[in-house]
């Protein structure tokens, strides 16, 4: 049984997280946004342009597969779609409601909610880990199921 479910039932709380909006997930080191091609698709609608555009415009190949570029910024290197401007002070995703899952899903994929260990090690950036919202032992194996990373 995972760290995270011990002694508890299906339906308690096990872990929480709301979002400070800090922007440190989706900025910093260089890294990656995977998306389905569905996603990829749905995010070339909500821009009004074809999934072909969308490719040559937004998304660059990575190691780990086709990826949402990434731009220089006082942070390092920023998610194409990280709004600086929309709320002063803060870091929003300018494309929220059609993120892709791995977006979604933080911060509970499967190399974080592992060992309590990796969980802390990534609390160190996260500030809205152990914040916010109670997820389930349910709610937290759905999402971190949704994606292998
Ligand atoms: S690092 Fe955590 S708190 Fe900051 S924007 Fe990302 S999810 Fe939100």
């Amino acid at each position: 049984m995972e760290w995270f479910a011990e002694s508890k039932s299906d339906a308690d709380p096990a872990l929480s997280f709301g979002c400070t909006l800090c922007g440190n997930c989706c900025s910093g080191p260089p890294g990656y946004v995977l998306m389905t091609d569905d996603e990829l698709a749905a995010l070339a609608k909500r821009l009004g342009i074809s999934t072909k555009c969308f490719i040559a415009e937004y998304t660059v190949m990575s190691e780990e597969g086709r990826s949402l570029k990434e731009r220089p910024s006082e942070r390092g290197l920023d998610c194409i779609f990280l709004d600086r401007e929309k709320i002063p002070g803060k870091a929003v995703c300018g494309v929220y409601e059609d993120r892709p899952a791995q977006c979604r899903t933080w911060p509970f994929w499967p190399s974080v909610t592992k060992s309590r260990v990796t969980w802390d090690r990534a609390k160190r950036s996260c500030p809205g880990m152990d914040k916010g919202k109670p997820y389930t032992v349910q709610q937290i194996r759905i999402l971190r199921d949704a994606v292998k990373i």
